[in-house]
C-alpha cells in the first residue's frame, strides 16, 4: 500500500486510478472512477471504483462504500440515458467464490435486454418459510 494516497502500488485497478495503464474512462470526481470493462457482459458492461484500495465490501471504510454506490448510480443513470437498455443489473462481488477476480472494490453496470442471454436470472419460487425465518433472526445477531 501506499502511504501517501491510500492506493497500492500492485493493484490493477490502483494503476488504472493513477493513469499507469490505459483505461476506457467515462468520469471521474475526488471519490471514484468509473470505465468501461474490456470483457463486457453486455454492451455498456461499465464499472465504478473508488480512489482508495479496499478489497472488498466487508473491508471497505463507510465513507468509501457510500462513495462507490453514488457513483455507481451516477453511472447507471448514464448508460440508461445513452443506451436506453430494457434494464440494468448492478452486480458487486465478494471473494472468489462469487467469482471475485480484482480485489479492489467495484461495481458493475450491466445493461439488460429482455432477449439477452446473460445468466443472471434465478426466477422466483417460494422458499421454506421457516428455514427463512430463522436465517433471519441468525443473521440479525451479527450486525453491527
Ligand atoms: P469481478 O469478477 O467482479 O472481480 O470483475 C472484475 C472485472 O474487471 C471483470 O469483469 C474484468 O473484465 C474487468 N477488468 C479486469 N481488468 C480490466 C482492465 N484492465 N480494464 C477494464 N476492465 C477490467
Ligand atoms: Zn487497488
Amino acid at each position: 500500500m501506499s502511504a501517501h494516497d491510500g492506493l497500492d502500488n500492485d493493484c490493477i485497478f490502483c494503476k488504472i486510478i493513477r493513469c499507469e495503464i490505459p483505461s476506457f474512462k467515462i468520469f471521474e470526481d475526488d471519490s471514484v472512477f468509473s470505465f468501461m470493462d474490456i470483457n463486457p457482459v453486455a454492451p455498456g458492461h461499465s464499472l465504478v471504483i473508488p480512489k482508495f484500495h479496499t478489497p472488498n465490501i466487508f473491508e471497505a471504510p463507510d465513507i468509501w462504500a457510500a462513495a462507490t454506490v453514488n457513483g455507481i448510480q451516477r453511472l447507471a443513470r448514464a448508460v440508461k440515458e445513452t443506451l436506453n437498455p430494457d434494464g440494468i443489473n448492478i452486480l458487486q462481488a465478494n471473494g472468489p467464490g462469487a467469482a471475485q477476480s480484482v480485489f479492489h472494490l467495484h461495481m458493475h453496470v450491466v445493461p439488460r435486454w429482455a432477449d439477452d442471454d446473460v445468466k443472471m436470472n434465478w426466477g422466483i419460487s417460494p422458499g421454506d418459510m421457516d428455514a427463512i425465518g430463522k436465517l433471519a433472526k441468525q443473521i440479525s445477531k451479527n450486525v453491527n
